[in-house]
């Protein structure tokens, strides 16, 4: 049985109970080495053997779930964040599925959020924005046309804005093209959860000088950046939800 299993963010608490025992119980575990922290693959038993996928193509690591499946064993294959943002796991599953080799998958905890946390931030905020693009710089792996930074900078919703913090010239320019007010405010946070974690701050216009790093950072952008934003209604005491009349 293969687990698909989010590694979380960065620091090690933050994966999941299932996670945890799917580590400390597995025979073989194949871990996204650029991006998982090593301090997980301490949860694994001694007998568990470790491959680092970065070193890895597609096939080899096919081909290391194959033998070790059909040896009736257990596979974890630890991917950072959540599996399913920029993991990679679709062309591993339609593999799984011709080879009748089953798996799950966990969910993990995404940067996504770890970055929120951070930057102590709420992505939908009333008054603000109600919607959050997950979405990155176009680099080495195209991005469709009709997704591209410029158009999506049209909604100007809450942005996180992954892989990407090699071209934040591109970015913040993409995203003022299309619309985006320069001094709309914008934050990079670096290795989010991390004990390096680092949180750099100002407007878009400027994001490219904020003297970030070119990895393991993700872009933020929005207006719920910044300090104007409405009331809730789920807490006004004006308004009556199935819970709680109206006062
Ligand atoms: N599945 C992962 C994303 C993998 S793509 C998730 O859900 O988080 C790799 C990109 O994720 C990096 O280029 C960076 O943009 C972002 N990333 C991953 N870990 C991060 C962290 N701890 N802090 C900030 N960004 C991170």
């Amino acid at each position: 049985m293969v687990h698909f299993v989010g590694a979380g963010p960065g620091a090690p608490d933050l994966i999941t109970v299932r996670a945890k025992t799917l580590l400390e119980t597995t025979d073989v575990v194949i871990y996204a080495g650029s991006l998982v922290n090593p301090e997980l693959l301490k949860l694994v038993k001694g007998t568990c053997a470790i491959y680092n996928s970065a070193e890895l193509t597609l096939e080899e690591v096919i081909d290391i779930i194959k033998t070790a499946a059909h040896g009736d064993k257990d596979i974890v294959r630890l991917h950072t964040g959540d599996p399913s943002i920029y993991g990679a796991i679709r062309e591993q599953i339609d593999r799984l599925r011709e080879l009748n080799i089953a798996f799950d998958i966990c969910p993990g905890v995404s940067s996504l959020f770890g970055a929120a946390a951070a930057l102590e931030a709420e992505y939908t905020l009333p008054g603000v924005s109600q919607t959050v693009i997950i979405t990155r710089g176009e680099g080495r792996t195209p991005v469709p046309a009709s997704e591209n930074l410029k158009s999506l900078a049209a909604h100007k919703a809450t942005m996180a804005i992954f892989l990407s913090a090699g071209m934040l010239e591109t970015v913040s320019g993409e995203l003022i093209a299309g619309g985006y007010a320069p001094d709309t405010p914008a934050a990079i946070v670096y290795k989010a959860t991390w004990p390096q974690e680092k949180i750099f701050r100002g407007k878009l216009v400027d994001l490219a000088k904020l003297g970030c790093c070119k990895k393991t950072a993700l872009v933020v952008v929005g207006n719920i950046l910044g300090s104007d934003y409405e009331l809730s209604r789920l807490y006004d005491a004006n308004f009556s939800t199935e819970f709680r009349k109206a006062k």
